[in-house]
């Protein structure tokens, strides 16, 4: 049987499970790649505010031949503005800058509970939604008491949260959580951003065995785990390759042997006093 290539949202919506990954990728450079992502089959982009690329994705976009409402565009409100009038402007000029009517998916980048501001951050979601400027609504690197404070607070459960995950931080228990409240695992940094995971001897050892890159195999072991990827590359041929995932699978085995690479490694800060 086919497999599904997009993933089913708690709102009724669906999101594709490979998306491009634009952190990094200066403004300038923006429109063109995205336009190659688009041009290799991505139906999905993930940009922030705080990248500073929103107008170059929004280009990106809107030069490409196809329909916007074929693009699934997902961006982020940053931490200097939480709050319900901060977030609702900051979405208004993500908008502005995209050239876009709405976004498909709109998250709180990060709790920063210290503001304890991320419960009236995420009513102004809430509200953004209703208003149809944002099409789903969802969080990034919160954690277990976080999610509780916001679904507590408001009987809204987040699409989606984005959290760092890959091999070396495989998030096993808020993979489960999430599972149980119908929240959609995304793994950012999914490549571990590139180097040293994709020269780890179990990785290349089972991209040999089955002739794929060590990126397919990581990002293999991503989908088989249902979790939605973003893999950002600024080189042609890597985002071709990083969306050529649908024509092989890893056995049983080769997702044992990734999981035994657990090391509780994380590469960017701690959600708890970031
Ligand atoms: P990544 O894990 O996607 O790795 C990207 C790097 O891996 C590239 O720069 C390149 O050096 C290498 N690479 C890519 N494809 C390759 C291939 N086929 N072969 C060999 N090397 C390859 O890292 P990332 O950019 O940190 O994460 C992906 C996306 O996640 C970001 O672009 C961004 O959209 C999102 N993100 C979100 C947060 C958050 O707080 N929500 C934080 C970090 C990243």
């Amino acid at each position: 049987m086919a497999e599904n290539m997009s993933v089913p949202l708690n709102d009724g919506r669906d999101m594709p499970r490979i998306g491009f990954g634009v952190w990094r990728i200066e403004d300038h450079d923006a429109e063109r790649l995205v336009g190659a992502a688009l041009d290799s089959g991505y139906r999905s982009i993930d940009t922030a505010t705080v990248y500073g690329n929103e107008a170059g994705v929004g280009a990106g976009i809107r030069s490409w031949g196809g329909s916007r409402e074929d693009v699934f565009v997902t961006t982020k409100v940053w931490s200097s503005d939480h709050g319900a009038d901060s977030a609702t402007r900051a979405c208004e000029q993500s908008l502005e800058r995209l050239g876009l009517d709405y976004v498909d998916l709109y998250l709180i980048h990060w709790p920063v509970a210290r503001q304890q501001a991320f419960v009236e951050t995420w009513r102004a979601l809430i509200s953004l939604r209703e208003k149809g400027l944002v099409r789903s609504i969802g969080v990034s690197n919160f954690q277990p008491d976080h999610l509780q404070s916001v679904i507590s607070a408001t009987g809204v459960v987040p699409a989606v949260n984005q959290i760092e995950l890959h091999p070396w931080l495989q998030q096993a228990p808020l993979r489960s959580f999430h599972r149980d409240l119908g929240v959609v695992t995304e793994s950012w940094s999914p490549l571990g951003q590139g180097g040293d995971l994709l020269a780890d001897p179990v990785v290349v050892m089972i991209a040999h065995e089955i002739e794929r890159s060590p990126a397919q195999v990581v990002l293999r072991w991503h989908l088989q785990n249902n979790c939605v990827v973003i893999p950002k590359s600024a080189t042609p041929s890597r985002i071709q390759e990083n969306i050529d995932l649908w024509s092989f699978s890893l056995s049983e085995r080769h997702m044992h042997l990734i999981a035994q690479l657990e090391q509780g490694m994380r590469l960017g800060p701690d959600p708890d006093i970031f």
